[in-house]
Parts: structure tokens; sequence; C-alpha cells
């Protein structure tokens, strides 16, 4: 039996937020938490369900106002609700006359795009809300840090403070913005991700720094709004983590979406001048300095975790040189009983990877087991035509001096692509060059990212490229490509 020991003003504290929220009342001494999860993005509130569901009594600690973390409230959610409407701005303002549809006088209303996106992320942060009240999971609204590895101290958002037990805790506090150095964010002028996802207005010239998915997808969308977009990167190459022929591709067709690069180069500086921004670059392999003159600049070089209300050093959670904690292959912290999952840890930073690990924690503490097939972790890029991925690329391959084979099939060959008028792209193949065991899969295409589950799962169950050419896939649709990129890979493709 947990043992919990509140204070009797604590006691009082927590019936009373009870009952100012209408739910039962958190911890008692009678019913105590068998999980405590800290942060309520899609690792911390998959996690704390998951742990609901499997009868362990859990709290899940959010101090944001709004459950979802960055994923709901300004990552994942946001810029896919721009990345759609804004797609079919453009559908609507240059697409949809060889459709045989004729619009007159398309024109945006940003103010009704931004309001569609918000009511998305409003019904899906409601939805995680009623979630945890079907399962009983009890929403702390507040910032918790370790008191002791089993007791969390919460400044609650109402000014009050508190403190909880648990046999188990997780850390699922996830990351924030990486800052440029020297480079102030005003989420106005000089945005990160977050104000990219809420401008008021259409930017004349943007300029982003970073090419990879997150500053391609906000660059795509304003760029779609009618912004004159230049992407500024260090390395050679656009799409960090993509195959090199695919991302070759990618840089074509966003080239040709008239988004301009500037690639090897390197930011020096930006300052506000007369409503303008002044970015500084320089090639970096010691070329030309230039100033490039943009209405916004978008900070997207990436994320860091995030632990600083932690108070990690006293429990003695350690932390490796990239502020990211360091767990083992069960999600065990360096302190017994704290477990770790998603952005603040080891590993890509995406949604379903941070769900994934939720799931496999809680699972954990209640079985002793858990699973997560970190070979099998599709990314996406969710431009048009879509990039998807998952398994390794060449680059990998031939670093590690796997030999393999490459079946490729393009969109231009596959008939609903044709019928649908939306050929760009292709369906790359990777597979073992003396099992056929497919290794890596690599799509540039429309619907690139629903297609890349099909190939999760192949990868997840070890198939070879022959299991799946011998499925049947329906037809017409855009996964006969996929089929046919497989057979590729070993024999001949029927329609190429
Ligand atoms: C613009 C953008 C687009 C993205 N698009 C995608 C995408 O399409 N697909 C994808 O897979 N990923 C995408 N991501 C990444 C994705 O959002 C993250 O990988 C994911 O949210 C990580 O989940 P998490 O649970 O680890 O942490 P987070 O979602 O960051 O949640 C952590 C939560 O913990 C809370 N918290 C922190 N400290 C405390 C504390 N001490 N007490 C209480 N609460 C605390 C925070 O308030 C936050 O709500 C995108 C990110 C951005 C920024």
């Amino acid at each position: 039996m947990l043992r919990v020991t509140l204070r009797p003003s604590t006691s009082r504290i927590l019936a009373r937020y009870a009952r100012l929220q209408g739910v039962r009342g958190l911890a008692t001494a009678q019913e105590p938490y068998d999980t405590i999860v800290i942060g309520s993005g899609p690792g911390g509130y998959v996690a704390a369900i998951k742990a609901a569901q499997l009868g362990l009594r859990t709290a899940c600690i959010e101090k944001n106002d709004t459950l979802g973390g960055t994923c709901l409230n300004i990552g994942c959610i946001p810029s896919k609700a721009m990345l759609n409407n804004s797609h079919a701005y453009v559908e609507a303002q240059h697409d949809m006359k060889n459709r045989g549809i004729e619009i007159e006088g398309v024109s945006l209303n940003l103010a009704q795009m931004l309001k569609a996106k918000e009511q998305a992320v409003t019904s899906l942060t409601k939805g995680v809300e009623s979630l945890f009240k079907k399962n009983k999971v009890d929403w702390v609204k507040g910032t918790g840090s370790f008191v002791t590895p089993n007791r969390i101290a919460v400044k609650m958002n109402d000014g009050t403070e508190t403190e909880l037990e648990a046999k188990n805790v997780i850390i699922a506090t996830g990351s924030e913005v990486t800052p440029f150095p020297g480079i102030e964010i005003d989420e106005k002028q000089i945005v990160s991700s977050t104000g990219a996802l809420s401008l008021e207005k259409v930017p004349e010239k943007m300029v982003v720094i970073g090419g990879g998915i997150i500053g391609l997808e906000l660059g795509s969308v304003w760029s779609r709004l009618g912004t004159e977009v230049t992407v500024v990167e260090f390395l050679p190459a656009i799409g960090a983590g993509m195959d090199e022929e695919v991302a070759k591709s990618f840089l074509r067709i966003m080239q040709k979406q008239n988004i301009k690069f500037k690639l090897s180069t390197k930011v020096l500086s930006a300052e506000k001048s007369d409503g303008k921004v002044l970015v500084k670059v320089d090639a970096a392999k010691g070329g030309k300095e230039e100033t490039l003159e943009a209405d916004v600049l978008l900070v997207a070089i990436g994320r860091r975790p995030v632990t600083t209300d932690l108070n990690l050093e006293k429990i003695g959670v350690e932390v490796d040189g990239k502020g990211r904690i360091v767990i083992d292959d069960q999600f065990n912290t360096s302190v017994q009983s704290v477990k770790c999952i998603g952005d603040v840890t080891f590993g890509p930073m995406l949604a379903h990877k941070a769900e994934d690990e939720g799931i496999a924690a809680a699972e954990y503490i209640k079985t002793g087991h858990g699973h997560v097939n970190y070979q099998a972790i599709p990314s996406v890029v969710y431009t048009h035509p879509e990039v998807a991925w998952v398994g390794k690329n060449e680059q990998e391959l031939k670093a590690a001096g796997v030999e393999y084979k490459i079946g490729k099939f393009p969109f231009a060959a596959n008939s609903r692509a044709k019928t649908n008028l939306d050929t760009e792209g292709f369906v790359k193949f990777i597979v073992e060059k003396e099992t056929d065991r497919v290794l890596g899969v690599h799509i540039i295409g429309p619907n690139a990212g629903e297609m890349i589950g099909e190939a999760t799962l192949a990868i997840e169950y070890s198939a070879s490229a022959e299991d799946i050419a011998r499925t049947c896939h329906a037809h017409p649709t855009l996964s006969e490509a996929f089929k046919e990129a497989a057979l590729a890979s070993y024999d001949k493709p029927i329609n190429f």
C-alpha cells in the first residue's frame, strides 16, 4: 500500500481544488497515486491515459492552461492546419481551373484561416481533457518540481502550492525552441515557430534560418500565402536526415514553388531597422558576406530539452551535455522510480515517438515489459508533395558497409496520381541485397505521410520486398506505387 503524507493545509487546498474542478479529489492517504506524469504533451498525456487504463492511480501535472503540450498547442496540429488550408488556397487559385472548376475572385481571409487553426487546436486540447476525465486521470494544473524522487512540489496555476507523492514518476517535460545566439525572438518580427503560426499579416519577405522540417513547413505556408521566402541553411542540403536523393528532389520541387534557398550559408547576425529585419549571412566556406532584408525572420534551428523547473540536481537525475535526461532502454533515469520519455530525452523529437514511449513506460511500470522499435519510427514533412521516410537511408547504409538494392517507382506512372493530376515524386525502397528484407523506404509524393505507415509495418515485422509486392493493393490507389517500388527492388515493375 502506498503512503501519501499531505500536510493538513495541503489536503484542504486539494479538496477545494477538486470541488472547483468538479472532479473527484487528488490523492488521499487511502488512495495514493501509483504514477505521476509531469507534462501533458503527446508523451505525457498518452503515458497518463495508458497508466490509468492499466489500473494505476494516475495524475498528470501540466503548467499550461491547456493539455496536449507543444504538439497540440504550438506544433504538429496548428502547423498542419495552416499547411492544409494554405494548400487549399493555392489549389483554389491555380489548380481548380485545370480540373474544370472556375472560381472567381479567390482571396485570402487570414483571420479566418488563423481561426480555423485555433478551432482545431481547441477541439483537440479539449479532447485530451475529456479523455483524462473518461480514464480518471487527475489533471494537476501547475508546475512540478522534485522534492524527493517520490514527492513532487506543485506551484499551482491559481497561486497555491501543494505536494503530491507517488510510487513512480514519469518526466515528460518536452522541448522548447533553441535560440540563435545574439538574435532575440519577439514573436512578432523575429519569430520562432510559435510566432510564425500566428502572424496577423502576410509578410512581403520572410527569411527562414534552418532548412529542417519546421523551417520548410512554415516557409511553405507563408510562401503559399504570398510571401517571398528565402531559406538560409548552414548545411549543403535541406531536410536534415533525409535520403540524399530524396532531399535533392525535394529541393528542386520547393524551388519550383518559388522558395529561394541559400545553402552552405551561415547567418552571422540579425537586427531590426526601420520596420525591417536585416539578416547578415556569409557563405559557410568563406564566401561573400551579404545582407538579406526581411519583414519577418523565422528562427527554426531546432529544439532543446526542457528541464528548468524540475529541480533534477536535488534528486540526482543525470543529464547529458545536450541537456537531455539520460535513460536506459526501459526509460529509467539514473534515479530509481523516476522514468523519462519524449523530447526531453534521447531520440528524434517527434510526437509519435513520444506517444509510443509513453505507452511503453506505463507498461514497464505495471508489467515490467514494454516495446518501442527505434528502427521503425517514421518521419514526415507535410509540405506538398509530402516527404516521408522510415528505416535507413542510402548514406547511412554506405557508411555502415551494408550491401543493398534499390527499387523505385515514380508517381508519374501511377494511375491514381495521374487521375488526380498530382504526379510529382517517387517511392524508393532500399532492401538488403541477400535477403530482400526492407531496410528503408523513402517517399516524396502525394499522401506520403499516410503511405509510410505501410512501410513502418513492413520494417516492424521484418518483411521482405516480396512480401509487400505479393500483397494485393487496391486499384486505383497511390499505394500501388508503393507495391511497384517494392517489386522493382528485386524484380521488374509492371507499369514502368
Ligand atoms: C512547429 C512544430 C511542428 C511540429 N510538427 C510535428 C509533426 O508534424 N509531427 C511530429 O511528430 N512532431 C512534430 N513536432 C514535434 C512535436 O511537437 C514534439 O516532438 C512533441 O510535442 C514532443 O512531445 P513531449 O510529450 O515529449 O513534449 P511536449 O509536447 O513539449 O510537452 C511537454 C509539456 O510539459 C509541460 N511542462 C514542462 N515542464 C513542466 C513542469 N515542470 N511542470 C508541469 N508541466 C511542465 C509543458 O508545458 C508541455 O505542455 C512539431 C513541433 C513544432 C514546434
